[in-house]
């Protein structure tokens, strides 16, 4: 009998032996840190001469790892590799490719705190956030594992008299998996193994400022009892590796977490039959957010500061679901404003070397660059009341900044920022308010602050997101509890870590037989 999944717990850094726990995960990560990573192509280790440099945002000079760099030539290797180990994988039976995944999830489980600290340092995270997204990729494994076990018998089809009816999921071939660097371990974790655990082989190719944390895990894969050419670890150029494997005639599916620029660039390109190729691509899209938080009169004033400020400074706003508008009903607006200027006031930011510091860097010079640049926008385009001010001299450093006074229309309120500016907006009516919250070309993530059952009915029918929250924030979806995915520009609404995701990865096939 299987347990039941649950998610996995959140370490409570309070406790002394979970803190001391934490640092030595940090001492392993250090003592490898600058080390050189192979791709892993049909289970070989391939050196190349190019490399890609991961480095501690936090700390430029400190080099995480130098990672080998596939080109269009390995990448080619790499996909003929996943079509031939698909032959024998794809006949692998459902429960045995779930009890990789088990195992994989065992082994992590022990190396929690290493795979945190790694997090740290490649993509600066504070100790909690680090924490969540090994636990996600933790839950990812759990959960798809008993999803595909769930799933072998297929579903109830009807039968006549005479004749015996079934209807079963197949996998769909090659997939491309391409993953983001803001939730380097779990989303990377979790769009490569369900993929996988449906019976497709798997080109991964994690993002450019994350890669060693997805050398490890592949790594983890292989312990795990991954059969070579399984999952084949490509990191490359985005442009590169990437348009040349979206457009590969092989390639059966894409499934893609990221900017809505490469994500619309994928969904078009993939459409296009290629020469040879025999069936239509499909793609899952997983996009940007520009995620509201909406503050009724009738509310727990408090908690709606707490909550925009946790949801919009987290991880220092580098989530697609963080919060970077706010919008609250006149008559309460100042009082919030205000509250929301002290909390972000007392907020610490800095390398996040033990858990009380709350927000660490951003992710790369292009990041901060492009954040400090919606910075001197938002100056024009509303009231600044907290932060404003970065420093990239030794790691890319932002303040937590508030925008005051905003149009709904700026483009603060209406373009991803991807940093840790929030806009708010006041707004005369609920009816007003749920306009302006869904006045953006998104429909990612939500969260409504009220104790007016009806405008919470009222938010629930047209509050037009694919998560949405009632008093709380609009960050921290847990798999499966919460399936997350978004509607509009926001994606294909996949609702990863939910009951519909792993079909996405299969074609269903009806078999009738007369008896
Ligand atoms: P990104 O720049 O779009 O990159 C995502 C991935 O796409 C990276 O691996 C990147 O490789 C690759 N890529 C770049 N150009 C490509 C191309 N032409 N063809 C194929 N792949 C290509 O996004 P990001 O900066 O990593 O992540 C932040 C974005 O992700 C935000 O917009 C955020 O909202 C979104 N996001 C969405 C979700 C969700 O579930 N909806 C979750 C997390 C993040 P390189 O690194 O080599 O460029």
């Amino acid at each position: 009998m299987m347990i039941p999944y649950k998610h996995e717990p959140f370490t409570d850094f309070s406790v002394k032996e979970n803190k001391k726990a934490f640092e030595d995960g940090m001492k392993t990560v250090e003592g490898y840190l600058g080390q050189d990573y192979p791709l892993i192509i049909d289970g070989q280790r391939v050196v190349t001469e190019d490399k890609i440099v991961s480095y501690n945002p936090a700390k430029k000079d400190e080099i995480v790892g130098r990672v080998s760099k596939a080109n269009q030539e390995l990448a080619e290797k790499a996909m003929q590799a996943a079509d031939e180990a698909f032959k024998t994988w794809r006949k692998v039976k459902p429960e045995v490719r779930a009890d990789i995944l088990f195992r994989a999830a065992a082994i992590v489980r022990r190396r929690k705190h290493e795979f945190s600290a790694l997090l740290v340092k490649e993509a600066g995270k504070p100790w909690n956030e680090a924490d969540a997204d090994t636990a996600e990729a933790i839950d990812f494994m759990e959960y798809y594992g008993r999803e595909m076990r769930a799933m072998k018998e297929g579903k109830k089809v009807e039968s006549r008299p005479g004749e015996f009816n079934q209807y079963h999921y197949i996998p769909l071939g090659v997939g491309v998996v391409i993953s983001p660097w803001n939730f380097a371990f779990a989303i990377m974790a979790g769009t490569a193994v369900a993929a996988m655990v449906t019976g497709n082989t798997v080109l991964l190719k994690p993002a450019s400022t994350t890669p060693v944390v997805a050398a490890k895990f592949v790594e983890v894969l292989e312990e795990a009892g991954m059969p070579k050419g399984v999952v084949n670890y490509i990191p490359g150029s985005g442009k590169e590796v990437g348009d040349y494997l979206v457009d590969h005639p092989r390639t059966r599916f894409i499934s893609f977490t990221g900017s809505r620029d490469v994500g619309t660039r994928i969904y078009e390109r993939a459409a296009k039959v290629q020469d040879g190729q025999v069936w239509l691509k499909r793609v899952i899209v997983e996009m940007g957010g520009k995620d509201t938080i909406v503050v009724d009169s009738e509310a727990d004033l408090e908690l709606a500061a707490q909550s925009i400020v946790k949801s919009a400074f987290g991880f220092s706003g580098q989530k697609c679901s963080a919060c970077s508008r706010a919008v609250v009903l006149e008559d309460v607006y100042d009082q919030v404003l205000d509250r929301v200027v002290e909390l972000t006031k007392e907020l610490s930011l800095g390398e996040t070397k033990s858990p009380d510091t709350f927000m660490g860097p951003v992710i790369d010079q292009a990041a901060f660059d492009k954040i400090m640049g919606y910075i001197d926008i938002g100056k024009e385009e509303g009231r600044l009341v907290a932060g404003g001010e970065g420093d990239s001299s030794k790691g890319f450093f932002i303040k937590p900044t508030v925008f005051a006074d905003v149009s709904p229309k700026a483009r603060i309120m209406q373009e991803e920022i991807f940093g840790p500016v929030v806009a708010m907006t006041k707004a005369k009516t609920f009816d007003e308010a749920i306009d302006i919250a869904n006045d953006t070309e998104y429909g990612l993530t939500g969260a409504v602050i009220t104790n007016n059952r009806m405008h919470q009915e009222q938010a629930r029918e047209d509050f037009h997101v694919g998560n949405l929250y009632f008093n709380r924030g609009c960050t921290g979806a847990i798999v499966g509890y919460q399936p997350f995915g978004g509607f509009d520009m926001s994606g294909t609404d996949s609702k990863a870590g939910g009951p519909d995701y792993l079909t996405l990865h299969m074609q269903a096939k009806t078999t009738s037989e007369m008896l």
